[in-house]
């Protein structure tokens, strides 16, 4: 179902809010990697609108390395999260880590299923019975074929709204947190008819380096940018690091609208 061998068109993921992935221009995903607290999740939403951004991010459920990290306000954080949503009508993309989970998720508007559960069969079978789209990451040892059939997953359960995402890989390179496989955007959309967009901020982990990997997405084709905004990075409770300011943000988002208008 996700091969472009039976599906020759692209496909357009179109929000009942009217929001659109994969219409050919680049849509901007932007927000914190944790929701924090209310004044945070509001005050980088009403930012991250203004510079264009159509999507609000914000992990409320957290995949930590370390069980002693933060692990994300839960629920409250996807309260808060349509507290800002309210407030700035951008609809909200939030990573889900349980099937159990799947009713906290009902105002959510992009259901994202992170790289580490890219390959969570039953997590996937249940995305497929959701009538929303899924965001779905690439896993971080994971091939482009094996992203491709875990999408397969979800659109045989007959939800189709897949939109798939390049975040990194591990490779043998330690200076950056993963290794940004640019080249899995025009296979992926040479295979598939499902929108692609890329995470610059997990691909590389260092704030610097997001725009320039942006850039390189939007010159490549991307459908769309996933992207860390922190009001405060430096005093962020999660990926402070790889998170850009609302400035930073507002920059970038000028500088890849540019080069999306010419690919
Ligand atoms: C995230 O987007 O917050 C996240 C945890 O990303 P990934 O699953 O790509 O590591
Ligand atoms: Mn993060």
């Amino acid at each position: 179902k996700a091969n472009r061998k039976f599906h020759p068109d692209d496909t357009v993921i179109t929000l009942p809010t009217g929001q659109k992935i994969g219409d050919g221009s680049l849509a901007l995903i932007a927000g914190p990697c944790s929701v924090e607290n209310e004044a945070q999740i509001c005050c980088v939403a009403e930012r991250v609108k203004a510079a264009g951004a159509s999507f609000l991010r914000g992990g409320a459920f957290k995949p930590r390395t370390s069980p002693y990290a933060f692990q994300g306000l839960k629920a409250e954080g996807i309260e808060l999260l349509k507290k800002a949503k309210a407030k700035t009508g951008l609809p909200i993309v939030t990573e889900i880590m349980s099937i159990s989970h799947l009713d906290l998720f009902e105002d959510v508007d992009v259901i994202q299923v992170g790289a580490r559960n890219m390959q969570n069969f039953e997590l996937l079978k249940a995305l497929g019975h959701v009538n929303k789209p899924i965001l779905l990451k690439r896993g971080l040892a994971n091939t482009i074929e094996e992203l491709l059939m875990s999408a397969e997953y979800i659109m045989a359960g007959g939800n189709d709204q897949v939109i798939l995402c390049e975040r990194g890989i591990r490779t043998y390179e330690t200076f950056t947190r993963n290794t940004l496989d640019i080249s899995a955007v025009p296979i992926l959309k040479k295979l598939s008819h499902l929108p692609v967009i890329i995470d610059p901020s997990h691909a590389s982990g260092i704030n610097w380096l997001v725009e320039p990997l942006a850039m390189a997405a939007a010159a490549v084709g991307a459908d769309g940018l996933i992207i860390e905004v922190h009001n405060n990075p430096s005093c962020a409770l999660c990926d402070g690091a790889q998170s850009l300011t609302p400035d930073q943000f507002d920059v970038l988002a000028k500088k890849v609208q540019r080069v999306s208008e010419t690919v």
